[in-house]
């Protein structure tokens, strides 16, 4: 679906880096070569720096004096890769944008299905569904695994693990994704939250073609909790249910120390008292703090902006009137 100025579709590769002075060589011959066989559409690479410490800003400057092609952005400190990849976006002008990973662990080969599918098929979107977790450690696949369950649960949108950032978008869902100025940005989250149709081509995970991942299991934890407090409230309510137990605990309590004093014909000791109280009250306490978070998931939502909905497909576009 070209924009119309041009003669070709443009694909924008849009790539964060970080630290990726080994990789980006092979990345770029690897890329190159399957869009120079794409002969029919353009190819643009939106390299983002993200403040990498080793040669990766020199390789940038080397790849765009030699290709015209290439063009990059580099920050000025490391901000993570979700603003590389906002980054990146907002730079990109082509009729349809693809997220990469500098390392070759999304393969380059994939991308003449990926724009079949985007630009003939009906799609808005092609994603590339990672089978197996083989470049992955054990431990990690398994609390991967476990993540994607929990958050799907508590936020309800469709993360499925194997869903990455590997995705070829068409213009419209690149606008709609940019469209969300949020700070604390979770992509994954957003790409569901935004809609649209997706295909989803399975590939085989692979090592990253050279140097480390970013990760460690400290920056893993901290994305997967960062990932549901931005697009579920559901931990801010936890209160609600555990004041509820709470005082049902108290009045349980109280019955049964009644009762318990009725058949022995006694009366209630100040202990029973004071145990009932403090489960009712604790449960009291608690049920306020939900109340307090539920104010507080509100005004949270608010704070995001986000838009009330995002449309697909108009009759006429009021902009060609
Ligand atoms: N990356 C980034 N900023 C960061 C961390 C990573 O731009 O703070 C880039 C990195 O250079 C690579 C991509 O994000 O192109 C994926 O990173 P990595 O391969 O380390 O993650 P993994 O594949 O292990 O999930
Ligand atoms: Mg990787």
């Amino acid at each position: 679906m070209n924009s119309g100025r041009r003669e070709k579709d443009l694909i924008s590769v849009v790539v964060p880096c970080f630290n990726e002075e080994e990789s980006l060589p092979l990345f770029y011959e690897a890329v190159s070569q399957v869009a120079d066989a794409m002969d029919h559409v353009d190819f643009e690479f939106v390299f983002v720096d993200d403040g990498s410490r080793d040669a990766t800003l020199k390789v940038l400057r080397g790849l765009s004096e030699r290709d015209s092609r290439c063009r990059f952005a580099s920050f000025s400190r490391n901000f993570g890769k979700e603003a590389a990849m906002y980054a990146g976006l907002s730079e990109a002008e082509g009729d349809y944008c693809v997220l990469m990973d500098a390392d070759l662990q999304h393969p380059p080969a994939l991308l003449p299905q990926m724009y079949r599918v985007v630009s003939g098929e009906g799609y808005d979107c092609c994603g590339g569904l990672r089978v197996g977790r083989e470049g992955d450690g054990r431990v990690r696949s398994l609390l991967s695994r476990g993540f994607y369950k929990i958050s799907q649960r508590l936020t309800r949108l469709d993360m499925t693990d194997g869903h990455g950032d590997f995705r070829m978008m068409s213009r419209p869902v690149v606008e709609a994704i940019l469209d969300m100025k949020e700070y604390n940005r979770y992509m994954k989250g957003l790409f569901s939250f935004v809609g649209f149709s997706t295909k989803w081509i399975p590939y085989e995970n692979v090592e990253r073609v050279c140097g480390k991942t970013k990760w460690n299991f400290k920056s893993l934890f901290t994305y997967a909790f960062e990932g549901i407090l931005a697009f579920s409230t559901a931990p801010l309510k936890l209160a609600g249910g555990a004041g509820i137990l709470l005082m049902a605990a108290g009045i349980l309590f109280l019955l049964v120390s009644l009762i318990g004093c009725a058949a022995a014909g006694g009366t209630l000791t100040a202990m029973d008292l004071v145990v009932t109280l403090i489960l009712i009250l604790s449960g009291l306490q608690m049920l306020f703090l939900y109340i307090i978070g539920a104010y507080l998931s509100k005004d949270y939502l608010e704070n995001k902006k986000r838009p009330l909905y995002i449309v697909r497909e108009r009759s006429c576009s009021k902009f060609n009137l």
